[in-house]
């Protein structure tokens, strides 16, 4: 595969600059997610050029990288659908109107109720194993919905010189056969559209990987119809798009990635007589990671057999670095252009010693006060944010292309914290 790399680095910008952090900050202490909404519309129109040659184009945002009613409505203009896997993040799609077929229901170990609303939503709904359509049927009393899709699972093989994943690992999906088999049984049960996902990349920065995916699915539209004699009417590509986390990271080029898959579909779909076949996504990552940021001040410095920096965030608002050791890059602001000649560990305040932003990292020398602006915090960031040890979740703020700063999300108060106790019981409990 020869896919044309622009092996450039990709510099670690801000959308703001210090003095508009420091008026923001007057306003909304320390810590805070902001998002550049420039940023994601820019990003949004981005991928929806580079596939505008796919007919109905659309991507479904997951919603669980940045549940913000806010965010999706931004996204709803870009013409994005929302890919929802649970009860809450469908009715927080049906509250910006994101309903009917520009729903995605891609879940797995799915209780009976979610499929009922995801139907009453009009959703699309994406089958993650066999024995689910007569779980659906029964739980919609008796009848399938007339479109259904099935999630694939390649198990162990390889597509492109890309090895799909561990078939002992990935709980998700129906194996080949199975697919084959649930096709036909949805189409005997009175289904007339059918779609077909598979998602097996995460945070994956190689396009070789989505373009296996793209092949995979198109090779298998083509064996469904001469098989089955079932027509597919979409491809979902899933998500796993990467963010370009580090420096010297090559971002994914969205452009070159899209035009092979043209080329694919060429060679598979329409040689075969199968277009139009729409492509669809559903990825959250990518379309909102890169324009997030948390904002926090050094409290303090400590020397010990090591040098830490102590953050007033910590893990309950990013728990990437400390549960997966993934890279956050860190701006000093007002300090970029100082070099970055000391060694610190960027730590919060859990009394968990993974709650690290960094290890090891090089930095400016850092005082007290300094704000530190943790990059690339716009999916998976306040999204995973926790209660553990009586840390509160932060506040969320938009920045708006116009210059505006917008609160989207309050912070967490000791009421919200105790808002699931029975503290009137407690008065008159007696142990
Ligand atoms: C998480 C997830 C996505 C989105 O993944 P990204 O990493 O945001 O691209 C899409 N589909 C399914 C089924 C998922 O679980």
């Amino acid at each position: 595969m020869s896919l044309s790399l622009e092996m450039t680095m990709v510099k670690k910008t801000l959308p703001f600059t210090k003095e508009q952090i420091q008026k923001i900050i007057r306003k909304n202490p320390t810590p805070f997610h902001i998002y550049d909404e420039k940023g994601i519309r820019e990003n949004a129109r981005r991928l929806y050029k580079a596939f505008s040659w796919a007919k109905d184009f659309k991507n479904y945002f997951a919603v669980k990288a940045l549940p913000n009613p806010f965010i999706l409505k931004i996204l709803k203009k870009k013409g994005m659908g929302t890919d929802c896997s649970s009860l809450p993040e469908l009715l927080l799609s049906e509250k910006v109107g994101i309903i009917g077929e520009d729903i995605m229901f891609t879940s797995n170990d799915t209780p009976a109720d979610e499929f009922v609303k995801a139907h009453e939503l009009g959703a699309i709904i994406n089958l993650d194993d066999i024995s689910h359509i007569d779980f659906l049927e029964r739980a919609l009393g008796g009848k399938l919905p007339q479109t259904i899709c099935f999630r694939y699972n390649p198990g162990p093989k390889r597509t492109g010189g890309v090895q799909l994943g561990d078939p002992k690992e990935a709980k998700y999906g129906l194996t080949e056969e199975q697919l084959f088999k649930a096709y036909q049984v949805a189409k005997e049960k009175g289904a007339t559209r059918f779609g077909l996902h598979t998602m097996f990349a995460s945070n994956e920065l190689d396009p070789a990987y989505h373009l296996a995916t793209a092949k995979m699915l198109f090779e298998l539209v083509v064996a469904i119809k001469k098989k089955l004699g079932i027509r597919m009417e979409f491809i979902n590509l899933g998500g796993g798009f990467g963010v370009a986390h580090k420096p010297e990271d090559v971002p994914l080029d969205i452009e070159t990635l899209s035009s092979e898959i043209k080329k694919l579909y060429t060679h598979l779909i329409m040689a075969n007589g199968l277009d139009p076949l729409r492509i669809v996504m559903e990825s959250g990552r990518m379309i909102t990671g890169p324009y997030g940021f948390l904002v926090t001040t050094v409290r303090h410095l400590k020397h010990t057999y090591k040098e830490y920096v102590g953050l007033d965030a910590s893990m309950a608002n990013l728990m990437r670095p400390g549960m997966y050791g993934a890279y956050h890059h860190i701006t000093v602001l007002g300090k970029e252009d100082k070099p970055a000649n000391h060694k610190y560990d960027v730590t919060g305040s859990l009394c968990e010693n993974n709650d690290k932003f960094a290890i090891d990292r090089m930095l400016p020398e850092v005082e007290r006060g300094d704000i530190l602006v943790i990059h690339d915090t716009g999916a998976h960031g306040h999204a995973m944010g926790f209660n553990y040890n009586g840390k509160l979740r932060s506040a969320e703020l938009l920045l708006r292309a116009n210059g505006e700063v917008v609160q989207i999300r309050r912070a967490e108060t000791f009421d919200d914290y105790t808002a699931t106790l029975d503290l009137k019981n407690l008065e008159k409990f007696k142990p």
